[in-house]
């Protein structure tokens, strides 16, 4: 057990790889944990237990999430005393059966519908035996910034042929109002000025309760429900991670008429063409899709959206590349990620013909980013000489002395770039007033009106 810290069964130190999503459950194991007497190590060294929190959307996070447990291992036999190491999430999720034998310095797997029986794991790592069961806890989330992301669903049902979340994740499923309420009231009662509400595929909230739920029922009467009950604080609610038939005219509504709800939108809508779309697995054309981005534009004017392009899609022509490209051009994102297709085992995206080959895939992805960053280093620079309210989120060094660093309404936080404040006065949590005077690549440059 740890030298350093005395009155607990132990110590943890966490290590989460991945998205948001992952983030909030490790901060949800951190809270059972703590409450279950261990105690949260801050270095490896102090550590009794190290849980890494894995992703494996993509082969790449799957490698990272491999090596980083291998890293910790590899620490552990030199020098780092006894450190048990848990691997949790994704990886045990979609590969549990064979991990015990290919990962032998690992001490347990714990798959993502798993994660809420983590203190039984690490007592039964550590060799704890209880007297009497530990306590499960409201869970209360860890709150370090002014920002803080709440997941409202777990899973997805759309099963994109490239995707292998819903195998990883399991069937979509909502998280009840009441506990969703809990938590944002928390958070915002602990000082947290923004709450992102995530899922996989946040649009379909609420489909899948039946008729004796009570409370909002869908994603619109949510919005309009969470920013109810955070009043009268201010705080700024945003809404990821939606598909286009998500964007229903209550929603469009609700994200219009409620002032708490940022008019920025995330669809990640992956490409345009018809014939790509029903290849993934996915609806829509290009029409429609014109259509929407349209209908956004006018019902909200000056909405910032988000969006995703997987390029090389297998059986991608160069022309449906090219049609898309044209089509980010001319709707003008402000944002967009650019993924190139990976075929991930087990989904059927994998075994399609016309897999693009690495060359021509490389070509294709450096498009699309390139013309994604022109497209968001314009709508960055457009902001320029206009004032808006930011967040303040923390200090940086630079070269020049320590700078304030915070976000604007119209960018995510961790996605979109920052704003760099001229003043120091300013706290984090703040919301300050700021006149934007530079910008460079995804950053803004501006100073705090009084
Ligand atoms: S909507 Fe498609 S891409 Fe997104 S998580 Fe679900 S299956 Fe994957």
């Amino acid at each position: 057990m740890s030298e350093n810290i005395t009155d607990s069964l132990g110590a943890i130190y966490f290590i989460t790889l991945g998205c948001a999503k992952n983030e909030v459950d490790t901060d949800r194991m951190r809270s059972l944990l703590l409450s279950a007497g261990y105690e949260e190590a801050y270095d490896v060294e102090d550590a009794d237990v190290a849980i890494v929190n894995t992703c494996s959307f993509l082969a790449s996070a799957t490698e990272e999430s491999v090596e980083a447990t291998l890293a910790l291992a590899e620490e552990a036999a030199t020098g780092v005393r006894n450190l048990k190491i848990v691997m949790c999430g994704c990886v045990p999720s979609r590969y549990g059966e064979d991990l015990p034998s290919e990962l032998p310095e690992v001490a347990a797997f714990v798959r993502t519908d798993e994660e809420d029986g983590i203190v039984a794991v690490v007592d039964r790592v550590l060799g704890c035996e209880r007297v009497e069961a530990p306590l499960v806890p409201q869970v209360k989330r860890t709150v370090e910034s002014a920002v803080a992301y709440v997941k409202i669903s777990d899973g997805c049902d759309r099963f994109c042929s490239f995707c292998a979340i819903p195998y990883i994740r399991g069937r979509y499923h909502s998280r009840p109002w009441e506990e969703i309420k809990a938590e944002v009231c928390d958070l915002v009662a602990a000082g947290v000025r923004e709450i992102v509400l995530i899922g996989q595929d946040t649009g379909i909230w609420g489909e899948d309760f039946d008729e004796s739920v009570s409370g909002p029922g869908n994603l619109a009467q949510l919005l309009v429900a969470v920013a109810h009950a955070v009043r009268p604080e201010r705080v700024w609610l945003r809404v990821l991670y939606l598909q286009p038939e998500g964007m229903t005219d209550e929603l469009i509504a609700a994200i219009r008429d409620t002032p708490e709800v940022l008019p920025y939108i995330d669809i990640p809508i992956q490409h345009c063409s018809a014939r790509v779309l029903k290849a993934m697995n996915r609806s829509g054309s290009e029409d429609e899709l014109d259509a929407l981005f349209q209908r956004l534009r006018r019902e909200i004017p000056g909405m910032i959206i988000r969006t995703t392009y997987l390029v090389a899609f297998p059986g991608e022509t160069y022309e449906e590349h090219e049609q898309m490209l044209a089509f980010m051009d001319r709707t003008g994102f402000d944002y967009t990620s650019v993924f190139a297709f990976s075929p991930e085992e087990g989904t059927r995206a994998e075994k399609m013909d016309g897999q693009i080959d690495d060359v021509e895939k490389l070509e294709r992805t450096q498009a699309a980013m390139d013309l994604a960053e022109s497209l968001g280093f314009a709508a960055t620079a457009a902001h320029v000489g206009e004032r808006a309210e930011v967040i303040v989120d923390g200090i940086e060094e630079t070269d020049e002395g320590v700078e304030l660093i915070g976000h604007a309404w119209f960018q995510a936080p961790d996605s979109d770039g920052a704003v760099h404040l001229d003043a120091t006065e300013a706290t984090v949590g703040d919301i300050v007033e700021v006149e934007f005077t530079d910008s460079f690549c995804y950053e803004l440059v501006g100073h705090v009106v009084e």
